[in-house]
């Protein structure tokens, strides 16, 4: 008889950017920018902003519908169109609305200003400060600020150099206690965005008061002309979306529509206009890569001998790789992304290859296997291969990694040579012949192999 149980498919939490170093891996999520901007700015600031949006996003619309030919926004407005034609203090109800059913506190929107960070301190390179907490403080003797710290924002000849953060919040003890990760929160965001702000007139040392700040999304200026050629179609690239839009964009998306934070991200994570012109280049040169920090795995209500039969494959497959000297990532990364079977995947990596166990509860389970230096960097082209995994099986096809964002040649492969479970052989000969039809001398000796 069927009952819900944690199956292996991992939910997603946050996508971002990873940088691997000794003492933790760094984990800098896009939205923590764009939190931090409506933590420090007032609320009369965040309503301009939200009268801007309406305009920006009308204007859109209008063209749209007028047939002329516009791009796809990354954040639609569809089925919200009513907060584009009322007035703005209706659209910021609505928000802090949502802010306050998530966060328990209109803390995010409601304070602003220097209110919003207090004892900011930057000496030779470590910052300090304190940042408004976006949760309810009410409970007896808990913090509405939390103390965070970082070294070092500042820009070291255009190289990051954070070597160590540390924020109160749940983002930042959550992060460590999975994955020994040190994330940039919201909070730590804000104060790095405060320093980046003030051109370190507010917060300084002598030491630093000449230094830039190292900021790797900027939802503040767009200080850098943006290559149009780069700029994906479904962007509206004659107005690349300036900060408030944007800002509203991630506002209205989080707390009005209760889009998932994971899919923020990969979104905002397709705009060239917000990026560190440096942090693109550390990503070109495989210095840093996109990951996802996982939330859960997901339950479901099924037949409880096929979720043991998955997890006992599951365990021959990491023992498998394990055994061949391949190392476990600790970051997770997507396979099959922007596609109706985008997986989150543990990762295994030696020299040469990067392997990934794709645990997908709308297919058996599979592996991917990429050469691991292969090929050029195409970081925001849209490419989308809509193809069923079944129908690429095994055989080398052309994709873009989405963690390095590099065109190589990938294979997926059924777990051959091992114990698969009786229960799981009819189901794997299913999809094999459905994505093959026809193909029976091709099919058959692929089940062979396949040990099916
Ligand atoms: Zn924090």
């Amino acid at each position: 008889m069927d009952k819900v149980i944690q199956t292996q498919e991992i939910i997603p939490r946050y996508y971002g950017i990873v940088f691997e170093r000794k003492q933790g891996n760094l984990f800098i999520i896009p939205t923590s920018f764009a939190f931090g901007e409506v933590l420090r700015k007032s609320p009369n600031e965040l309503k301009e902003y939200v009268a801007e949006w309406q305009k920006h996003k009308s204007e859109h619309l209008e063209k749209y519908t007028q047939g002329q030919h516009v791009y796809r926004p990354l954040f639609p407005i569809n089925g919200y169109e009513d907060l584009l034609y009322c007035k703005p203090d209706f659209v910021v109800e609505s928000i802090l609305d949502g802010i306050t059913k998530k966060h328990g506190s209109k803390n995010l929107w409601m304070v602003g200003g220097e209110e919003a960070i207090k004892k900011g301190y930057i000496g030779a390179s470590a910052l300090t400060a304190e940042v408004k907490a976006r949760h309810h403080g009410g409970k007896k003797g808990s913090k509405t600020y939390w103390s965070v710290e970082m070294d070092s924002p500042l820009d070291f000849d255009g190289l990051p150099k954070y070597d160590h953060e540390f924020c109160q919040c749940w983002d930042s003890y959550w992060g460590i206690v999975k994955r020994g990760t040190h994330v940039v929160c919201a909070h730590i965001a804000a104060a790095i965005d405060q320093l980046y702000d003030d051109d370190l007139n507010l917060i300084k040392d002598k030491n630093t008061e000449k230094r830039k700040v190292w900021l790797p999304f900027n939802f503040i200026d767009r200080p850098n002309e943006v290559d149009r050629s780069l700029i994906a179609p479904h962007i509206e690239f004659e107005d690349q979306p300036d900060p408030a839009v944007l800002i509203i964009d991630v506002l209205t998306s989080a707390y009005v529509k209760n889009d998932r934070l994971f899919d923020i991200n990969k979104k905002l994570a397709k705009i060239p206009a917000i990026y560190n012109r440096n942090l693109e280049r550390l990503i070109e040169d495989g210095k840093a890569y996109y990951g996802v920090l996982h939330q859960r795995k997901k339950s479901k209500r099924m037949n409880p001998e096929y979720e043991y039969a998955i997890r006992n494959l599951k365990k021959q497959m990491e023992t498998k790789l394990l055994e061949m000297g391949f190392e476990r990532k600790k970051i997770d990364v997507l396979e099959f992304a922007d596609t109706p079977w985008e997986t989150v995947c543990p990762e295994y990596i030696n020299k040469e290859k990067s392997i990934r166990l794709v645990f997908n509860n709308q297919f058996p389970p599979v592996y991917t296997t990429r050469n691991v230096r292969e090929g050029e960097t195409n970081m925001f082209l849209p490419i989308y291969d809509m193809r069923h995994p079944f129908s690429k099986l095994n055989k080398r096809f052309t994709d873009r990694d989405d963690k390095t964002k590099k065109i190589g040649k990938t294979k997926v492969i059924i777990p051959s040579k091992m114990n698969i479970p009786e229960i799981l052989k009819p189901i794997y000969i299913g999809f094999v012949n459905k994505y093959h039809p026809g193909d029976t001398r091709q099919v058959s000796n692929f089940l062979k192999e396949n040990g099916l």
